[in-house]
């Protein structure tokens, strides 16, 4: 799996078991009118305890404000400390922003999946792209994977204590031997167990399996969908669903790793696999609970399945689905379009390669405005050594290459997944800044639907 922890989630990081004191959170915003600007705090003010408490992350802080009577201690930037009494609702928050969400460090992986899209980055970028988060809070925040193999005794009382749930689960194989074999971890064979824990609790997890041809396909898969299937069923199910993604290889891995990129007809195969077992599913569970990423349709070449076929979109943010919600968003931000732009617009459009003929649809129906000329650009990825990409792994050396000598007209839209969240920084650390003066082209970022079709009209900006 791979999260690189957003800006403003975590500095610093922590070998699997090794604990630090809470550090003070540190104010980065305060929301104006709230109990926090009423009480003047500051950013750069250091929250140090709430009634006596220090906040190991943003979870205990949630659960210390969620108290009538607060006694709040506070440091000013220059060392000194006040004490603040208040009485507020329940469920009224202190409208304070901090710089990071985890004040005790990151909890990093304590595995060796020979798969890693860390291991498989060039050396010398920023520290952010190199930290393997498997922190529960992380995922319980912010919706990333987490292995469960480094949680110590007290991380499980506290999910339990907290009901920190859904967690979501990189799995990759239910079989204890072959999942020790793929994480590089002895203890990760006791995922099993571990999701006989969780449904004892009534606590939940989202669950995904990164498909290594050869490795855990096949059989594998087939059994790892029926075990968790397995926990799917009732009225609190422990599994809630499981993506199934094709594992990412680039150029960067050591060689004679033994992995196998997913081809055309390996790609086929596991659509034949899963959505076969799709029609159990359904049957038994009330749902198709075993959710293919879109990736695995445009490697195959396949039709998209339509938009109501995902549910409820379960696993949106693991890539299942994302085109047809886009392309749904879209509908209802084009409901409205006006006849002809005045004046006329030449604006340029880039994606990753993969994902560009699937998004044709967009632009024509965008171009049937009078005067609007959207051009889409889908580039390979020659930094990864990825002829086929998706968006979010376009890095700033990619498109210099790919745009160069373009008329990109009057400005490039740029979908924002390209950049780290909180900066505008590509994978690579180019700049925006750096990519814009480099193309001498206005760049705004596009956010979702409603913000390209804005952006093709001239509307204000969302991401600003
Ligand atoms: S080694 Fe495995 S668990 Fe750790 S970050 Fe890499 S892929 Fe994730």
């Amino acid at each position: 799996m791979w999260n690189e922890p957003s800006a403003g989630i975590a500095v610093s990081a922590l070998a699997a078991e090794a604990p630090r004191l809470p550090q003070p959170a540190v104010v980065a915003s305060v929301e104006p009118g709230s109990i926090g600007d009423e009480l003047g705090v500051q950013p750069g003010d250091r929250l140090l305890s709430i009634n006596g408490q220090r906040p190991r992350d943003l979870i205990d802080l949630q659960v210390l404000v969620g108290e009538e009577e607060l006694v709040l201690e506070l440091e000013d930037p220059d060392g000194t400390v006040h004490s603040v009494a208040l009485d507020k609702d329940v469920d009224e928050g202190l409208g304070l922003g901090f710089t990071e969400a985890l004040f005790d460090g990151l909890k990093q992986c304590n595995n060796a999946c020979p798969f890693c899209f860390i291991d498989q980055q060039p050396p010398g970028r920023r520290r952010s792209l190199y930290l393997k988060d498997d922190d529960y809070r992380l995922s319980f925040l912010y919706g990333s994977y987490l292995t469960l193999t480094n949680l110590t005794a007290a991380d499980w009382r506290r999910i339990e204590e907290q009901r920190l749930s859904p967690l979501f689960v990189s799995v990759h194989a239910t079989d204890p031997d072959l999942r020790s074999r793929l994480l590089g971890n002895p203890r990760a064979g006791l995922l099993l167990e571990q999701l006989a824990w969780f449904a004892a609790r009534g606590l939940q997890v989202h669950a995904q399996v990164v498909v290594c041809p050869g490795l855990n396909d096949g059989e594998a898969l087939r059994h790892t969908l029926l075990d968790l299937a397995g926990f799917a069923a009732g009225d609190r199910p422990a599994v809630l669903s499981a993506a199934v993604v094709p594992v990412g290889l680039t150029r960067f891995r050591p060689p004679g790793d033994g992995l196998l990129p997913v081809d055309r007809a390996c790609a086929r195969a596991v659509i034949a696999q899963v959505e076969t077992l799709h029609q159990a599913f359904q049957s038994r569970l009330g749902s198709r609970f075993a959710w293919l990423s879109d990736e695995w349709y445009l490697i195959a070449g396949l039709p998209l399945p339509e938009r109501d076929a995902y549910e409820d979109l379960p696993q949106q943010e693991n890539g299942v689905g994302t085109i047809r919600a886009f392309l749904e968003s879209l509908d209802r931000a084009t409901r409205h379009l006006p006849l002809r732009l005045d004046p006329p617009r030449r604006l340029s459009w880039v994606v990753g390669k993969l994902v560009a003929e699937a998004l044709q649809p967009v632009v024509q129906r965008l171009n049937a405005v009078q005067g609007l000329d959207l051009i889409l650009h889908g580039l390979p990825s020659p930094y990864w050594g990825q002829e086929q990409v998706v968006t979010g792994l376009l890095t700033g050396a990619d498109l210099l290459e790919g745009l160069a000598g373009c008329d990109l007209g009057d400005g490039l839209l740029l979908p924002a997944v390209m950049l780290r969240q909180g900066e505008p920084v590509f994978l690579d650390d180019i700049t925006l800044a750096q990519l814009e003066q480099r193309l001498a082209v206005p760049i705004r970022e596009v956010v979702d639907a409603e913000d390209l079709v804005l952006a093709c009209l001239g509307g204000p900006d969302k991401a600003a």
